[in-house]
């Protein structure tokens, strides 16, 4: 590992942020270095901090600690991400006996310049006893893979010397705090502290000073590590590794699948859907590069799956073990369930056994959040789209230390008991934020026509609610375009967006679409078959070949999609939602609109057959029929760019007065816009009412086109 501090950059980053003094700057600047090195820390990981003085509102100096904020991400730290606390308010603290979590978290607020700043970080007062200026802590791959030892000590003393003295596990807070200040006042001349089992502190009077030593002591551990063991037998290639498109379709059959089984059914308990018994669904994030790949192939792989996370700082976002399944395993539901329900009941054992050790904490819930698939990969999952990649990046990381820890000697992280303290320390759950209350979190949707004025506003609202989106089009530029759109105007999450182009009257590409959807995600919940075109002729002068073209798109393109979607949800088997997008002219017909209604009316009874099929496995399927929905002027409805200009000439309108003639003749004499066609789909996706096989309209009210 090199150090990649740069003169040019430091100072630029002082200019920047010139009115924070050049301490804080500069404490950015190498947070930042640290944050953006996966292999230093991840996702949150690690702490830094600076000793500096400020300004009260008098004027005076006052010598403060700048730490930062529990959970915040070093990556992309600002100076407010470091909140500043009085630094003789927490040394004052040091020769307290104990100090409970309650009392120390309220100590470090009552602490704080600002009363609003984000709370400081667990190991505030680890930073605060030592003397430095600069403080950094990381959990680099490099230490752990030495440290996770039975003689980690050992190792520690043979790869950095003798003058970076070790301290056991000591729980967090501030307990670890007085361990650390203790060790230090014992050795003041040494370059950092190795904490076994969970990471590194190093120091300076500089910030370049703390930076190159965390740099210095996990190059020396990572070229130690590379003389012992330097190619890790559980990384490299061998036969039992599958080939990337076998991975890939084993992936496909399995994803759906644990998804469906990780899924639970449970009453809301607080907010406005209280007493409604909805799903709760997980999304997932697959590897499956060469290293994963090989290290789940390998024959220690399902010993090691078992075991705690390299250092306890992961445990909450990726629980200690992981659940390991065989290829066979994989591959077959009813043997998948056996090893989840195992999962669940070992993960119930741990927690009977340890829990009235620290009080009885209330369960979490005991299902698996990382999934190694033998010779394959991993899948991670979580109630969002991050959740789910933190712990996937995790996983990964963690595998790789496993495989070197092994090779150095034998892999052994902290005991059960141990890591129970930290898997259920309220201030570590804490950084997990609260509940997702919103309708649809975890939850997977597919959306075609998702280019245009009723596709894009679907997707806008189920992402809003919190589900993962699938957009998919035929026309890639408009597509790229609705994605920006949804994107910076509209604020949606983009990890939560996948964009696929495909002509959905082509099977292989609507395969596709959905084998896309399920690599990105995990599977599918809510299937919106949208897309469709319009044509107007009379029967007369009708061109069978247009005809054809409108039921190839309208009708045979909803068959495929409603077929692909029915593979997926079936292996799930946590049941859904479809929503086809029919028309008013299903039930009102217009003269000139026969390619249009018939080819509508035979979706919408593909709709209704796909209800009475696809109830086996749980799933709704509904009908929405709208009508005459403009769009807006960013993204206009390709459909009225097709039928407009010969409904104008029709009725002898100008544009405005088509829309005009349209809202004058609904019962409610009003304008339809997409996202009222959207919040009917939202509706029937959220399924808060057991509805299958209705029909839905949105247009203002139309006599004749009411359903029947
Ligand atoms: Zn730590």
């Amino acid at each position: 590992m090199q150090s990649r501090w740069n003169d040019a950059d430091a100072r630029q980053c002082v200019e920047r942020l010139a009115g924070h003094g050049e301490d804080l700057a500069l404490r950015v600047y190498t947070s930042r270095l640290i944050g953006s090195d996966p292999d230093l820390v991840l996702h949150g990981g690690g702490n830094t901090s600076v000793k500096t003085s400020v300004r009260d509102r008098f004027g005076r100096g006052v010598e403060v600690l700048c730490v930062k904020g529990s959970g915040s991400d070093l990556a992309a730290v600002e100076p407010h991400g470091l909140p500043a606390l009085r630094l003789d308010a927490l040394r004052e603290l040091r020769p307290l006996p104990v100090l409970g979590d309650d009392d120390m978290v309220a100590a470090l607020r009552s602490a704080l310049l600002e009363p609003f700043a984000p709370n400081p970080s667990v190991e505030t007062l680890l930073h605060a006893f030592l003397p430095h200026r600069f403080v950094d802590h990381t959990h680099a791959d490099a230490i752990l893979a030495i440290t996770d030892q039975p003689d980690g000590e050992r190792h520690v003393k043979a790869a950095l010397g003798n003058d970076v003295p070790v301290l056991p596990w000591v729980m967090p807070g501030f307990r670890l705090a007085k361990a650390v200040a203790e060790l230090f006042d014992r050795q003041p001349k040494c370059r950092g502290i190795v904490l076994l089992k969970h990471g590194l502190f190093t120091f300076g009077d500089s910030a370049k000073e703390s930076y190159e030593r965390t740099i210095a002591l996990v190059d020396a551990a990572e070229r130690y590590v590379a003389a012992r063991a330097p190619r890790p037998a559980m990384l490299q290639p061998s036969p039992s590794v599958l080939p990337a498109a076998e991975r890939r379709a084993l992936l496909l059959q399995a994803l759906p699948m644990l998804r469906g089984c990780l899924a639970v059914q449970e009453g809301a308990v607080e907010g406005p859907e209280e007493g409604i018994l909805r799903t709760v669904r997980v999304v997932a994030d697959a590897r499956s590069g060469d290293d994963v790949a090989a290290f789940a192939a390998h024959r220690d792989a399902r010993a090691l799956c078992a075991t705690g996370p390299i250092t306890p700082d992961h445990v909450i976002r990726t629980k200690g073990p992981y659940l390991f399944l065989t290829r066979a395993e994989a591959a077959d539901p009813a043997a998948s369930r056996r090893r989840m329900r195992e999962f669940v009941a070992d993960y119930q054992r741990y927690h009977r056994e340890v829990a009235p050790r620290y009080g009885n904490p209330q369960m979490r819930l005991p299902r698996p959040c990382v999934a190694v698939l033998e010779g394959c990969g991993l899948a991670a999952f979580g109630e969002s789209r991050r959740a789910a990649r933190i712990a996937a990046d995790i996983a990964e990381h963690s595998l790789r230390v496993k495989a070197q820890a092994q090779a150095l000697g034998r892999y052994e992280p902290l005991t059960e008991v141990e890591l129970f303290e930290m898997e259920y320390w309220p201030l570590e759950l804490k950084k997990l934020g609260s509940h997702d209350l919103r309708a649809l979190p975890g939850q997977v949707a597919l959306v075609t026509g998702a280019a245009g004025a009723i596709g894009c506003a679907t997707a806008a609202i189920l992402l809003e609610h919190g589900a993962c989106v699938c957009l998919v089009d035929i026309d890639g530029d408009r597509l790229a375009k609705a994605q920006r759109l949804l994107q910076e105007d509209w604020g949606s999450d983009q990890t939560h967006m996948l964009a696929v182009t495909a002509d959905l009257t082509d099977p292989a590409q609507v395969e596709r679409a959905f084998a896309d959807c399920v690599l990105a995600f995990g599977g599918v919940d809510i299937v919106v078959p949208n897309a469709g075109i319009g044509h107007v002729s009379r029967l007369e002068d009708m061109e069978p070949a247009r005809f054809a073209r409108l039921l190839e798109v309208n009708t045979t393109g909803t068959m495929l999609v409603l077929k692909a979607a029915a593979k997926v949800l079936r292996a799930q088997g946590s049941g859904g939602s479809v929503i086809v997008q029919a028309s008013k002219n299903t039930f009102a017909p217009g003269a000139g609109f026969g390619a249009y209604s018939a080819s509508k009316a035979a979706a919408l009874q593909l709709g209704r057959i796909a209800a009475l099929e696809f109830a086996e496995f749980g799933v709704a399927v509904n009908m929405v029929n709208a009508d005459a929905v403009f769009g807006d002027g960013e993204v206009p409805s390709q459909f009225w760019e097709q039928v407009g200009p010969d409904r104008m000439r029709a009725r002898g309108l100008d544009p405005a007065g088509l829309r005009e003639f349209y809202r004058q003749r609904t019962l409610l004499k009003t304008a339809v816009l997409p996202r009222h066609v959207a919040e009917a789909v939202l509706f029937f996706a959220s399924q808060r009412t057991p509805t299958t096989g209705a029909v839905l309209p949105v247009d203002g009210g139309l006599p004749a086109a009411f359903p029947r």
